[in-house]
């Protein structure tokens, strides 16, 4: 963790920017665990997530330095918890300008307002951002708010339309106002670190995952923080035709020896991963065969005789297999396996 988050700081310098970075622990840290993210995390500037329970774990573990709230203001009570633990929050629509509004007095609190600026997903739209910032610039006059930001979240940084218009929207819908900036996810600190503004929203790099679908962490310079390893706990020897799993979904051409590995889509594994899925045993890589069951998936063990019951089985995250390429092979994306880890999974901090 600590490495990713110097490699992204280093590569938002080089792009000139000066920009803070907060390390986005959201969805218990990616799958990582929020506690052990706000150690690993130690030296970034914040740390932002989504809910008021999630930034409560962080204070409690310690975390004393800035928080950011990317969602999770949704009734007037949030208020007063969200100024008890010192937040920064994010305020995207009229309600939660109203509830500011009508709070009783309090603390000021740090507040970014979120322009919609084409994701179409949170935000103020370009066309009432003036009025909302109004509004909120009336409540900093009041004491209600300290610190007022502007930000926005980009929807395609990571693809080659690249910023598209939403950059242009956000500079003219801000243009003049005061109060820092926040725009950039990962692929955008990597990518566009000029538009970085004063605060970096880096979430899936900083966990050693790849933004971009066609370049890899380790060609970022990224580090896995997270491996999923096993270990063989069966080995078969099949003949030709045999099947392998449930829906006999693989049948072996020739006689072949497979393993049986403890890990399966319980375990947070994608149960869509097909045969030919990468995975490596004793420090081979091989194949996933077959339908990956609730507690077990299987392997060739073809180019890796030697491999018994026992043998070391890596998942991800370890022996030059990413977690990114796993993903590809199931059709989806490293943070959607990362966030899926399952509690039952022994977790061991190295
Ligand atoms: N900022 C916001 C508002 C987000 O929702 C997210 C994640 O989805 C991030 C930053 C971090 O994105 P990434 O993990 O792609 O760096």
């Amino acid at each position: 963790m600590t490495h990713n988050l110097d490699a992204v700081r280093r590569r938002l310098r080089a792009g000139g920017s000066a920009a803070r970075v907060w390390a986005v622990v959201k969805a218990n840290a990616y799958g990582h665990g929020i506690e052990r993210a706000a150690a690993g995390f130690a030296g970034a500037d914040g740390l932002a997530m989504l809910d008021l329970a999630e930034a409560a774990r962080c204070r409690d573990a310690g975390w004393a330095g800035p928080i950011m709230l990317l969602e999770g203001l949704f009734e007037p009570a949030d208020l007063a918890v969200a100024r008890q633990l010192g937040l920064t929050v994010t305020v995207h629509c009229d309600d939660q300008l109203r509830m500011l509004e009508t709070a009783p007095a309090g603390p000021p609190l740090d507040v970014f307002l979120k322009l919609n600026s084409g994701m179409n997903r949170l935000g103020f739209p370009a066309a009432r951002y003036a009025g909302a910032y109004a509004r909120a610039q009336a409540l900093r006059q009041a004491g209600a708010i300290g610190t007022l930001g502007h930000m926005t979240h980009f929807a395609t940084a990571d693809m080659p339309a690249g910023l598209g218009d939403q950059w242009r929207v956000f500079e003219r819908a801000t243009a003049g106002l005061p109060g820092p900036r926040s725009v950039c996810n990962s692929a955008a600190s990597l990518r566009f670190p000029e538009v970085a503004g004063d605060w970096a929203r880096p979430g899936i790099a900083l966990y050693g995952a790849s933004p971009f679908d066609g370049e890899s962490a380790a060609a970022l310079g990224l580090r896995p923080a997270m491996a999923l390893r096993s270990r063989l706990i069966d080995v078969q020897s099949l003949g030709e035709g045999d099947a392998v799993g449930y829906g006999a979904r693989f049948r072996a051409p020739s006689p072949m020896r497979i393993g049986v590995v403890a890990c399966g889509y319980a375990d947070g594994y994608p149960r869509h991963a097909p045969s030919g899925t990468p995975v490596v045993v004793d420090g081979v890589r091989t194949r996933v065969l077959g339908c990956v069951s609730m507690d077990m998936l299987a392997v060739d063990l073809t180019p890796v005789p030697q491999a018994g019951i026992g043998a070391p089985v890596t998942l991800w995250g370890a022996d030059g297999l990413s977690v990114d390429e796993v993903a590809q092979a199931a059709g989806t994306i490293g943070y959607e396996l990362l966030c899926a880890l399952a509690p039952r999974v022994p977790v061991r901090t190295e």
